[in-house]
């Protein structure tokens, strides 16, 4: 079963312009912005304009064209944010939260690309 999807969410919000962001991509089907609590020098969501709560929603219900134009974002983002990785570091970490033992805090559907600094392993130890 899954979680049905909020229209009051606060991404819905942004994608509204109801309530600002600091957006740095925008394609047809998506939309990038910068988080509010960064934790990373880079800290940057990439969301789809389109009404999902999770990657699993979105990789079952999305179109083509919508998978398409979110992935290939994600890259260039990461590209041209200056995170890909070399021979010396440098590198990035995609995350999408969903639900509670994930604690997400957005339902709507969303891809955190992070990076400018070490991040560490990928979760605390069990
Ligand atoms: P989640 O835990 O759902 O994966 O992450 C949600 C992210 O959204 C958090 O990192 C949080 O800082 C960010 N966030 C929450 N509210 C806002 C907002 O109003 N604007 C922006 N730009 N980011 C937000």
């Amino acid at each position: 079963m899954t979680i049905a999807y909020d229209d009051q969410n606060i991404f819905a919000k942004i994608l509204r312009g109801e309530i600002p962001s600091e957006p740095i991509a925008e394609t047809e089907h998506s939309l990038a912005f910068r988080d509010i609590r960064p934790q990373a020098p880079v800290h940057v969501l990439v969301i789809p304009k389109g009404a999902y709560v999770t990657y699993a929603d979105f990789a079952r219900d999305a179109s083509e064209a919508e998978i398409v134009d979110f992935t290939r974002l994600v890259g260039q983002l990461a590209e041209e944010l200056d995170l890909v990785p070399s021979p010396g570091g440098g590198g990035h970490r995609l995350i999408s939260n969903a639900g509670a033992d994930a604690h997400q805090e957005v339902p709507h559907m969303h891809i955190h690309l992070l990076g400018g600094r070490a991040l560490g392993g990928l979760l605390p130890a069990m």
